[in-house]
């Protein structure tokens, strides 16, 4: 939505004067958890991010889709003003006058009874994990401490103890056990593995509906319908972690949408909080969110009301569709010119509304080599497992945006091949 793209001249130097300090500051004083690309960010409006030292940017990774909306969308950003006029913080210990309508709104646009709002995905994960495993005892009568909940390979849920637990990404997982039992990993878009896996003990199947980190994993057609029956059949809870892929990346409100299946267990989180603060939530109807009592679940700022003005704005923006439309018609844009761009160098294309994994062929380099080579072309990515960039740009770009998008890519192949030569 903004015409940046023409007016772009010459080419970011790589690390130099001011960029270099703020990442040498950086380095000396935050833990290296992350492995950052060389820019250093200081402005965002809608698409469009610029660094210290001037140079603008077509954001392709959008805070891993939390930032749907684009950068200070202007219905988000004065929501939030006006709320910080008013009232942030009550914690739930007393009501305030935002989370009822900001629930009520969320269900409805989710189809769900009931909202437990969160702050964090990982939390509003662990959060869906309790409730189903109290679900499983107090409902369907799992004998104590057995119930299990099955997951899929691949996954990515979270950084917490309990999550990691069940991940199969060594770098996730090793060295932070024991972990927590209960779990149990069946491949992802296999609903005969699955079927196989669910037994009397099993509570709830968690699953993204399309794998994020994993690299845009698409599951086959079918599958969640297959999903959906299961958990119906053998009264199991179908738990879809939507953090990623829901909110109108897929062109569809959620990515369960696409089969026009409902889990009963729904999670939200990054853009929910409108690119802003964090926001998460767990939806569920009553007979399952009812199980949980006063006091058995809670945190200080779930809820608060700050979140709930930037949440309620969010569920304003979806529910005119516009944002999934964008995402629909820009996303077979982006398809399209992918598609193109297949000879150049990559192995393999997964694309779902604005949301795409490519795998770079290994002749030509890693992931993170096209990142840095994309870097250089004002184009924004992150790569994830070795070989896949994953495309997710702001639901505000448009098809100039795109095209500028597929020519820093085609630009940044071509660099990875001269490169080898
Ligand atoms: C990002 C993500 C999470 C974790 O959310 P945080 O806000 O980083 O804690 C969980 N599940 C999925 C699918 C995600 O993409």
């Amino acid at each position: 939505m903004n015409g940046h793209a023409e007016h772009l001249l010459g080419h970011p130097t790589r690390v130099d004067g001011i960029t270099a300090e703020y990442i040498a500051l950086e380095s000396h004083y935050v833990a290296h958890t992350y492995h950052p690309l060389p820019v250093v960010l200081c402005e965002g409006r809608g698409a469009w991010v610029s660094d210290v030292d001037g140079h603008e940017y077509l954001d392709c990774l959008a805070g891993y889709s939390a930032l749907n909306f684009g950068h200070a969308h202007p219905a988000l950003v004065a929501a939030a003003k006006e709320q910080l006029d008013r009232l942030t913080l009550t914690s739930r210990a007393f009501h305030h006058d935002l989370l009822g309508e900001f629930a009520r709104d969320l269900a409805h646009l989710a189809g769900m009874d009931a909202v437990l709002p969160m702050n964090s995905g990982t939390e509003a994960v662990e959060t869906a994990l309790k409730l189903a495993r109290a679900w499983g005892y107090r409902r369907k009568g799992i004998p104590p401490d057995k119930a299990t909940i099955i997951v899929m390979h691949g996954n990515f849920h979270g950084r917490t103890i309990g999550i990691v637990g069940f991940s199969d990404d060594p770098l996730v997982r090793t060295d932070f056990g024991p972990y927590p039992p209960g779990f149990r990993a069946v491949p992802f878009g296999d609903a005969e593995a699955l079927a196989a896996a669910i037994d009397e003990q099993t509570a709830g199947v968690l699953l993204e509906p399309i794998q994020g980190e994993a690299g845009v994993i698409i599951p086959p057609r079918g599958y969640l319908q297959a999903v959906r029956e299961l958990c119906t059949r053998h009264h199991v809870l179908f738990i879809a972690d939507e953090i990623q892929s829901g909110l109108g990346r897929t062109g569809r409100t959620l990515a369960v949408d696409h089969e026009g299946v409902k889990p009963d267990v729904l999670i939200l989180g990054k853009a929910l909080g409108g690119g802003i603060l964090p926001v998460s939530a767990v939806l569920a109807n009553w007979d399952v969110m009812g199980v949980l009592q006063p006091g058995e679940h809670g945190s200080t700022f779930g809820g608060n009301a700050l979140a709930c003005a930037v949440g309620l704005a969010v569920v304003r923006l979806l529910e005119t569709g516009e944002f999934q439309d964008r995402a629909t018609v820009l996303g077979r844009r982006l398809a399209r010119g992918l598609a193109e761009l297949r000879d150049e160098g990559l192995t393999d294309i997964r694309a779902r509304g604005l949301w795409a994994g490519i795998d770079v062929d290994p002749a030509l380099g890693t992931g993170r080599d096209l990142c840095e080579a994309l870097l250089t072309h004002r184009v924004l990515a992150k790569d994830t497992h070795g070989r896949t960039v994953r495309l997710s740009p702001p639901l505000v770009v448009d098809a100039a945006d795109i095209d500028f998008l597929l020519d820093g890519l085609r630009a940044a192949l071509g660099d990875l091949r001269a490169a080898r030569r």
